[in-house]
């Protein structure tokens, strides 16, 4: 998890990066200093996240902070380590290939064996990535407020244009941004613009970028404070800061206030005395916003941004204050292709790389994951000295945030790595060979993060329910790496484990959640209702359940004992090679059986 969560404070800063290229690209040219600094500085200053941007070029390590350019030389061989301070620090590289850096040998090691990745996984990750984001802000925030109320607004370079695939709600925020360029405008006609705009969406879905960007677009000054940096402050400093912020606000407006992670502050109130400083704060915002009601001339939009909004006190989204809602979504295909539009619209493409192609194996992920994803798969080109970012970097870049790096090296026998080859295979035999089967993206024996080998089934197009004979089939796929093991060996080995107890949730899941212990709903009804809160499920339910996994057990086996000469030609060549992508995979199994989802009447 640590790779994602770095990886996630990489995305969260990231908007400097682009909003640099754009100002170096378009703007005026500024003075520019250069300044040679040994690489141990400039190690730390990555770590520290203490410049806005690096690029590695040439053997060259240069920092930019502002107008201000630090230099150094990098050997290839620190590649590496220069790319892991930048991720602690938080601060986005720009790689020029070819940059080659050996992999890291670094000892391993081994827990479970395997990884069969899924696109549901990215749900904890958005939440623990939303949590780093919020810490990366107070840090950043508290660097420089604490201690002092001078508030200085930040002349934000973002552009609607850089945020992209939001098109539902565009007109919106681009209306607040035209009222903001030119309020008399507005007010000639009798239009008075909501003051408070509350943005709500999962982590990493763009609210931030989009508050920037409707400062910049207005061409007004940027306020921006976060929801964590008042909880933290010394008593009483909490409602100083809110008073200082809003004052500098209307003293330069038309201007923009942005409450990042408002949640912190406005959260529903639980009526506990610990929480009073707090409420303080609270009370003091919810004093400016209704203040506004008597200055109509003095325009000050303020943005709010927050991950739940079922959990703000009703107080904050009463009339006059954050009344006006813009939900922002995680992104379906279209929009992630246009998300990877603005993030790769600088990165070089290989002939068989496209952001639709990346579009339709990134489906769950939201726009921080997927400019994460952009970074990463850079890097995964300048490690390999190429010159522009294939397919095979993508995938290897996915898997690099959802388990963690390759550890390539020698670290399993022959004997076992035999076997990790064949547990793979079986899994995407399985899957290849399902009705209901996603297609097999990538096959590794590399071992990865915790995993000694990786197999990635995506779906192909974005997926809201699931059917029960896809769930069905999924039981079969996890179950394939064990069943794989004991047709092949006639033994079989712990590296199942993490598959067994992913088998078994997903099974009670389906017993006690969805109804879909058996194949009418009749019957699964029979097998267990939802659990009330604290109640043991029923003994029925666990036998359900157990029902399921072997059922899942059973349905693997036979797929592989029907294509075991397929399974061992799979193998084998996985064996010798160590990776295998969609389309190799997709040449050494075979044509693969679709089956209709969703007919009227049964398929
Ligand atoms: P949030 O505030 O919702 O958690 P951020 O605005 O901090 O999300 O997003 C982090 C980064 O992810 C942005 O700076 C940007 O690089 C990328 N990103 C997120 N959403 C989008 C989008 N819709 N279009 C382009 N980039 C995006
Ligand atoms: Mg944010
Ligand atoms: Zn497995």
């Amino acid at each position: 998890m640590a790779g994602n969560d770095n990886a996630r404070r990489v995305a969260a800063l990231a908007l400097v990066a682009w909003t640099l290229l754009a100002l170096l690209a378009a703007g005026p040219v500024m003075a520019q200093s250069t300044t040679a600094i040994p690489l141990s500085r400039a190690l730390d200053a990555l770590a520290a996240g203490a410049v806005e941007s690096a690029r590695i070029e040439g053997g060259t390590l240069v920092l930019r902070d502002g107008p201000r350019r630090l230099t150094t030389p990098l050997p290839p061989a620190l590649t590496e380590r220069a790319y892991d301070a930048a991720r602690q620090g938080g601060v986005p590289v720009i790689v020029r290939p070819p940059a080659p850096a050996p992999p890291p040998s670094e000892a391993a090691s081994s827990g479970g064996v395997d990884a069969v990745a899924q696109v549901q996984q990215w749900g904890p990750i958005l939440l623990l990535g939303g949590l780093v984001v919020v810490a990366a802000l107070t840090l950043r925030m508290a660097g420089g407020a604490r201690f002092q109320h001078r508030v200085r607004p930040a002349r934000s370079t973002a552009r609607l244009a850089d945020v992209a695939g939001i098109d539902e709600i565009r007109d919106e925020v681009v209306e607040i941004a035209d009222y903001l360029a030119d309020p008399r405008r507005f007010r000639e006609v009798g239009a008075e613009l909501p003051r408070g705009i509350m943005l709500h969406g999962a982590p990493g879905t763009g609210k931030t970028l989009l508050a920037r960007a409707v400062a910049g677009e207005a061409g007004v000054p940027f306020f921006s404070a976060s929801g964590a940096e008042f909880v933290e402050v010394y008593a009483g400093l909490g409602s100083k800061r809110i008073r200082a912020l809003f004052a500098a606000a209307r003293k330069a407006s038309p201007a923009v206030v942005y409450i990042d992670e408002i949640d912190a502050v406005g959260a529903r109130r639980t009526g506990h005395a610990a929480t009073g400083e707090r409420e303080q704060t609270l009370d003091q915002l919810l004093t400016e916003m209704d203040g506004f009601r008597n200055e109509p001339g003095r325009p000050v939009v303020v943005l709010a941004s927050t991950n739940r909004l079922d959990d703000l006190d009703p107080a904050l989204l009463r009339a006059g204050r954050f009344d006006r809602k813009i939900g922002v979504g995680l992104p379906g295909r279209e929009a992630r292709q246009r998300i990877l539009d603005v993030h790769l619209r600088r990165r070089p493409l290989a002939p068989d790389a496209s952001p639709a192609a990346v579009a339709g194996f990134t489906a769950g992920m939201a726009g921080a994951d997927l400019a994460a994803l952009c970074n990463e798969a850079s890097f995964e080109a300048a490690r390999a000295g190429e010159r522009t970012i294939d397919m095979g970097h993508f995938r290897r870049a996915l898997m690099r945030l959802s388990v963690g790096p390759e550890r390539r090296g020698r670290l399993l026998s022959d004997d076992e790595k035999r076997l990790v080859a064949y547990h793979e295979m079986g899994h995407a035999l399985v899957a290849h060979a399902s009705p209901h089967g996603h297609p097999v993206e990538r096959v590794t024996v590399i071992p990865q993060g915790h995993a000694l080998g990786i197999t990635v089934a995506l779906p192909e197009e974005d997926r809201f329910l699931a059917t029960r004979a896809e769930c069905a089939d999924r039981l079969a796929m996890m179950m394939a790496g064990r069943a794989a093991e004991e047709v092949v060996f006639g033994e079989f080995t712990t590296g199942a484990a993490d598959d067994l107890v992913r088998a078994a949730e997903l099974a009670r899941q389906m017993v006690t959640q969805l109804g879909m212990a058996a194949d009418s709903t009749e019957k699964s009804l029979r097998a267990g209702l939802p659990p009330l809160v604290g109640a043991e499920p029923p003994e029925r339910a666990e036998e359900a359940a157990r029902a399921l996994v072997e059922g899942g057990y059973r349905r693997a086996r036979q797929i592989i004992e029907a294509h075991l000469s397929t399974l061992h030609r799979a193998a084998a060549r996985l064996l010798e090679v160590e990776a295998l992508d969609r389309e190799e995979i997709a040449e050494l199994l075979g044509p693969r059986p679709r089956a209709r989802r969703l007919a009227v009447g049964g398929a």
